[in-house]
């Protein structure tokens, strides 16, 4: 694959579906720069991708945490000069439905799933922005090159009873990503959001282990299977990608069939 000038910036990249999109972006011949707060896998992924040439940094990172972000956009411009794509990726979940979920649970999900998601997405907007001034860059051309992908869920849509602050995150990023579209279309800079279904990662371990959780996720998937990372990021390199060009304020739903079923699938029989 013949390398690329483009740099991105994974957030939540040491694991799970950041780990698969940073994967992704650096076999299609891009920089990245992984953003997570665990430092041992974040380091070592770094390495791993940029082992023969400085094209893979990590930077300790809580996105929930201004100055964090305000010094990851720092160490990113400093390694590689500019940013081209982010991958607004990283979030938590916390249990308790409206008659039992903690303030203090509430507020560390919000913390990290949106504001965090806020934090980052004003900084890399700004750090884009200032390029395509500085650069004179036409926005046909910016559409090629810029784009803010914000990680979604079907708990946007469609709702968990006892994950209240998790699914009120994820339909107020669906919302964020139509207005932060809209703020930056004149100048080319694309955003759109994924929302993926049930995919393999340690979120979903305590539900992959249990045959009875397992069958009502599958009832309710009409692929009939649990997503893997890499199905998530491919749908983000092709966001990041010139052919995606033309699209903007758009979630698109990689949830094996989810979103589409009235009826429960017969896979679970
Ligand atoms: P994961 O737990 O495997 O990975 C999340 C990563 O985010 C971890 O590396 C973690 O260290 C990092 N992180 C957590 N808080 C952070 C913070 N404050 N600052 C920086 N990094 C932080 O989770 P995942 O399943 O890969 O989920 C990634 C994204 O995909 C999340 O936004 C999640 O809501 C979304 N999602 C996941 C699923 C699924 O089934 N796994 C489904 C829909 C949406």
């Amino acid at each position: 694959m013949a390398q690329s000038d483009r740099v991105a910036i994974v957030t939540g990249g040491a694991n799970g579906i950041g780990r698969a999109c940073a994967r992704r972006f650096a076999e299609d011949g891009l920089k990245v720069v992984i953003a997570d707060r665990d430092r041992d896998s974040g380091k070592s992924l770094a390495e791993e991708l940029g082992a023969d040439k400085d094209r893979a940094l990590f930077v300790d990172c809580d996105v929930s945490d201004k100055l964090s972000v305000a010094n990851l956009m720092a160490e990113t411009r400093s390694a590689f000069g500019r940013l081209d794509i982010l991958v607004n990726n990283a979030g938590i979940v916390a249990k308790g439905d409206i008659l039992s979920l903690e303030t203090d649970d509430f507020d560390k999900v919000l913390a990290v799933n949106l504001r965090g998601a806020f934090l980052v997405a004003r900084a890399a907007a700004r750090q884009m922005i200032d390029q395509i001034e500085h650069d004179d860059e036409r926005p046909d051309d910016c559409r090629k090159r810029y784009a803010i992908i914000n990680m979604s869920s079907v708990n946007a849509v469609v709702a968990i009873a006892d994950q209240l602050a998790y699914c009120a995150t994820k339909g107020a990023i669906n919302q964020m990503t139509k207005s932060m579209a809209l703020a930056l279309a004149a100048q080319g800079v694309r955003v759109n959001a994924v929302g993926p279904g049930s995919i393999n990662t340690d979120v979903l371990k305590a539900v992959l282990e249990d045959r009875k959780a397992m069958g009502k996720v599958l009832s309710r998937t009409p692929l009939g299977k649990i997503g893997d990372p890499d199905e998530i990021a491919g749908v983000v390199a092709f966001l990041a990608s010139k052919d995606a060009s033309y699209i903007t304020g758009e979630c698109i739903y990689a949830d094996g069939g989810r979103l589409a079923l009235n009826y429960l699938s017969s896979s679970s029989d």
